[in-house]
């Protein structure tokens, strides 16, 4: 069995550490800029770094940023950002809000995920559909095979009640073959 940490969403809480929506509590070293339009990339959620969750080498937290203007069809793809250990606060509050996102603080519940994705349709149908729902850790569908075979899936992200846009899929935040942590919608 593996360790998976589900979300679970508290509306309006804007004081818990891990949560989404407003902007974020410390710097990153850069906004992202968004590749379709140019414009500095809205804010949507931020994930601290504990041993037991989210254990990144000299990682503080991860942001998720979005093109602010998604819903009039500029690109979905978030972009995520690793905020080093020793990051300034972000005292001035600066960066860009995503209008419709819906802030919550997120808490967490742990649970065990199988230790692997099952090969089998037959065992994948006994699984239960928690395992699709927002979480970090635990198990995830080979999805990423094709495009980068030594991909480690982080979290699974799902639109629901965050009002993220996605296009109807769910995120997933991933550290890539060339150690790198980036975004997939699938
Ligand atoms: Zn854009």
């Amino acid at each position: 069995m593996s360790q998976a940490y589900y979300m679970v969403p508290v509306q309006g809480v804007t004081d818990h550490p891990d949560r989404v929506g407003g902007l974020p509590n410390h710097l990153p070293p850069a906004f992202p800029v968004c590749r379709g339009c140019g414009e500095q990339m809205a804010f949507l959620f931020q994930l601290y770094c504990t041993p037991e969750r989210l254990c990144l080498d000299g990682v503080l937290c991860l942001h998720c940023y979005q093109c602010p203007h998604v819903d009039e069809g500029c690109t979905t793809l978030p972009e995520i950002v690793a905020v080093p250990c020793g990051a300034p606060l972000n005292c001035h509050k600066v960066g860009v809000r995503q209008s419709n996102v819906v802030p919550h603080g997120i808490q967490w519940a742990l649970e065990m995920d199988p230790d692997r994705w099952p090969d089998k349709e037959s065992d994948r149908r006994a699984l239960s559909p928690h395992v699709y729902t927002s979480k970090v850790g635990g198990v995830y569908p080979p999805l990423l095979a094709h495009k980068d075979p030594g991909a480690v899936i982080i979290a699974q992200i799902g639109e629901y009640p965050y009002e993220f846009n996605f296009a109807d899929r769910d995120l997933h935040i991933y550290l890539g073959s060339d150690g790198k942590i980036k975004a997939y919608l699938f």
